[in-house]
């Protein structure tokens, strides 16, 4: 059964006009559902659930198995949904199989997707990112020499938080808007595409002037209002897992963002909230092949929030890659021992330096590549 969707290359692009985005958002208010015939229907009852099916206005499929034949109906989510087709006799079953992110889902775009961060570097397909950075801006000089650091080792995204999400209100919060130009000069020295977080539905327009990425970490996940302000922006969006989300709340999310016309969305796992204490949260790796099985987004791995522990990041960063993730996303600091956030998880140059050459020769074995950025003298 061959099962027809809006169009893919239409999910590439911003809207050009309003005319552009309620055809899209039509398109996502269709919806299908399977009709499961009894195994002992009758041709007579076949054809009268046909002609239902076409009364009612629907498109269908049908599908004669082996065991047993079922009918795909398509069309609009709401009639569908109200629609008596459980009483038509015959009728065992009937299932809707639409997902509730539809923009987001495998159904919408079969291709996995590929786009631009900036600098030339591409995410998605065969294209991995490798994020890298301090957990927080402290200063023009610790900023580049870590973003030279981890540029030499082949990182080709630089991260840096200016707004802090702490959990206490007396720990650093950030450097605000000086952090975000310490974060663009470095970027442009280093000719690096630059990711840092926005938290506030009033702080998008101003890190949208500094940064590449926006970056809508875990505890904002499901800010919906957020998730609204940074789809109406042109910057790609690093979503990050909330603690306690399930990969459908993710998709969800990711939803938001997609249909109000970004289409540049990325996916983080960063561990979930679990009862073991041993790492700061359980890094979930099943996601990565479980939601690139629903979802054409590119995915991203942070090890470094998911365990806290620089004494597991490696391993778990070289099982990301081996689980398809589309890029790893590490902390990295100079001098963690100083480090105003986050220090005890980060890595020093030099761990990062021998990870980043794991990654990049596992991520050829299978067939992927960590694209360079240009190179600085
Ligand atoms: C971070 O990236 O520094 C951060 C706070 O991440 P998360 O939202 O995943 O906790
Ligand atoms: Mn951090």
């Amino acid at each position: 059964m061959i099962l027809d969707f809006a169009p893919c290359e239409e999910i590439h692009c911003q809207f050009r006009n309003n005319q552009e985005r309620n055809h899209l958002f039509r398109m996502c208010e269709r919806s299908v559902v399977i009709i499961v015939l009894k195994p002992d229907y009758t041709d007579e009852q076949l054809q009268h659930i046909c002609e239902k099916v076409e009364e009612m206005g629907f498109r269908y499929e049908l599908s004669r198995g082996v065991q047993r034949t079922v009918l795909g109906v398509i069309g609009e989510e709401e009639e569908l949904r109200n629609a008596p087709l459980q009483a038509i006799p015959g009728v065992e079953n009937v299932l809707s199989v639409l997902k509730p992110y539809k923009l987001a889902s495998r159904e919408f775009h079969q291709d996995d997707s590929v786009f631009e961060l900036g600098h030339g570097v591409k995410v998605g397909g065969k294209s991995m990112i490798l994020i890298a950075g301090p957990c927080a801006i402290e200063s023009e000089d610790i900023l580049f020499e870590i973003g030279r650091a981890v540029k030499d080792s082949g990182a080709n995204v630089l991260r840096g938080g200016a707004f802090k999400p702490r959990t206490s209100p007396y720990s650093f919060q950030g450097l605000g808007e000086e952090g975000l130009k310490i974060l663009r000069t470095v970027g442009d020295e280093l000719q690096m595409p630059v990711v840092t977080e926005v938290m506030d539905p009033r702080q998008v327009e101003l890190v949208v002037e500094y940064a590449d990425i926006l970056q809508l970490g875990a505890r904002n996940m499901q800010n919906f209002n957020l998730l609204k302000e940074i789809g109406s922006t042109d910057k790609p969006v690093l979503l990050k897992r909330g603690m306690s989300a399930t990969v459908q709340d993710l998709l969800m999310s990711a939803e938001y963002v997609l249909a109000h016309g970004n289409k540049r969305v990325i996916l983080c796992e960063r561990g979930i909230r679990s009862f073991d204490s041993s790492t700061r949260n359980l890094l979930d790796l099943a996601m990565v092949p479980n939601s690139k099985g629903c979802s054409h987004l590119p995915i991203v791995v942070d090890p470094s929030h998911a365990t806290g522990r620089p004494d597991l990041i490696p391993k778990m960063a070289l099982a990301a890659v081996a689980a398809g993730a589309d890029g790893i996303h590490i902390e990295v600091h100079s001098c963690p021992e100083k480090a105003m956030s986050d220090g005890p998880q980060a890595l020093l140059p030099g761990q990062f330096h021998e990870l980043a050459e794991q990654i990049r020769s596992l991520a050829g074995f299978f067939e992927k590549e960590v694209a360079p950025t240009p190179q600085v003298v």
